[in-house]
């Protein structure tokens, strides 16, 4: 089987681990500040918290910027649920934003008409976050304008797009948001088994969300066994174990971005007379790759869920991203119902995504676009 995403292991990665355990310090040591200042500098940003998960770091974002029952969040809902839960779990309320047909990702047209009205109705959300889907960074510019114009704060999801770069900048700079948070889940850009990191210019957020990540306590006075808790806060701890496999990982990052970018384009050229509509990519922006998406077009002769099962009993692991977030259970339990964002779930019908990941070989690379031909013919 092909999966449709791996993680990559080196021996430096297996030492620069086996040297934490072997130390004094497994969690709470020196390893897990060196991962967060090196992602800070690599992603040109003043903060960095490093969490246990993408999700711990959306959550953090949004209790930082005072997000509590009474609040909204808007969302892409092509998304993974984790980045409307994060508002759920304050006691907001989530709504939606609808996706842009060719990117994908939300779309800022949508956007501007969606706050005009909430201006209007008196109902305008706290927090809005854009997603950037598949390692494509959003229209970072347009949004943030409309962000300004309405008084709204910005929390960039780039699980997806560590390594991204959005006009030449790497994607974490914070420069059109509050926060940018990622996710070293195995099957993104770089990981730490499991770990996220929330990254922030504004030195009050990055105070709350240290506070919040362990307990809410703090170190009060000069005797060593003092401490204050002055805040309900969370056990959303990095170990030092997982941030030196990280540290490791990083030094990769620029390295395995070009190869999912170079496997990518190969994927352009050898799928260009098939079928499908290949990854549209916007000129303001450069994918860290993470997933490589296909839609079948209307030519095509095959439903995406036959394709979806042809292409498994191949032993080609291909995956969906995303069922919108709007038509889960859970979402249609509070109010949510299928047909409210209809280019999200247009574009779900269709989507499949093909497995690209650093160590995909060209072999495999052409066994996916054959077996893909012949489920098409
Ligand atoms: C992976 C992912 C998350 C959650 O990250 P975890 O580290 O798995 O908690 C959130 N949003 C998006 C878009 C993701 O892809």
């Amino acid at each position: 089987m092909i999966p449709y995403g791996k993680h990559s292991i080196t021996d430096e990665d297996i030492a620069a681990v086996v040297d934490v355990l072997r130390s004094d310090y497994i969690t709470q040591g020196n390893t897990v500040p060196h991962f967060e200042d090196a992602i800070a500098a690599y992603c040109e940003a003043r903060h960095a918290v490093a969490v246990s998960s993408g999700t711990a770091a959306l959550h953090l974002a949004c209790l930082s910027l005072g997000l509590g029952p009474g609040d909204t969040l808007w969302t892409s809902p092509n998304t993974f649920v984790a980045s409307a839960n994060c508002a759920r779990y304050c006691g907001a309320d989530v709504d939606f934003v609808d996706i842009d047909p060719q990117t994908y990702n939300m779309s800022a047209e949508a956007l501007g008409k969606k706050l005009e009205k909430a201006d209007r109705d008196g109902c305008l959300p706290k927090i809005i976050v854009p997603v950037h889907f598949a390692g494509q960074p959003c229209d970072m510019k347009a949004i943030a304008e409309l962000a300004r114009r309405y008084g709204v704060y910005l929390i960039e999801d780039a699980c997806h797009a560590l390594g991204a770069h959005y006009e030449e900048k790497p994607v974490g700079t914070c420069e059109y948001s509050d926060i940018t948070v990622f996710s070293f889940h195995p099957v993104k850009t770089i990981t730490t088994g499991e770990g996220g990191v929330l990254l922030t210019n504004h030195d009050p957020v990055y105070e709350r969300a240290k506070l919040l990540r362990s307990h809410g306590v703090e170190r009060s006075g000069n005797r060593d066994w003092v401490y204050e808790q002055n805040d309900l806060g969370f056990n959303y701890r990095l170990t030092d174990i997982q941030a030196a496999l990280g540290l490791s990982q990083l030094d990769r990052l620029d390295a395995m971005v070009a190869l999912r970018c170079k496997h990518a384009t190969r994927y352009n050229e050898l799928l260009r007379n098939l079928p499908l509509i290949l990854p549209y990519q916007s000129e303001f922006g450069r994918s860290s790759w993470h997933l490589y998406v296909i839609q079948l077009s209307e030519e095509a002769a095959v439903t995406r869920g036959s394709l979806y099962q042809m292409m498994q009993d191949a032993g080609i692991g291909v995956n969906v991203h995303y069922i919108p977030v709007h038509t889960q259970p859970y979402y249609q339990r509070l109010g949510f119902c299928p047909g409210q964002f209809p280019t999200a779930e247009a574009y779900y019908d269709r989507c499949l995504t093909l497995p690209l990941f650093p160590t995909l070989s060209a072999t495999q690379q052409e066994e996916v676009v054959r077996t893909l031909g012949d489920c098409l013919e």
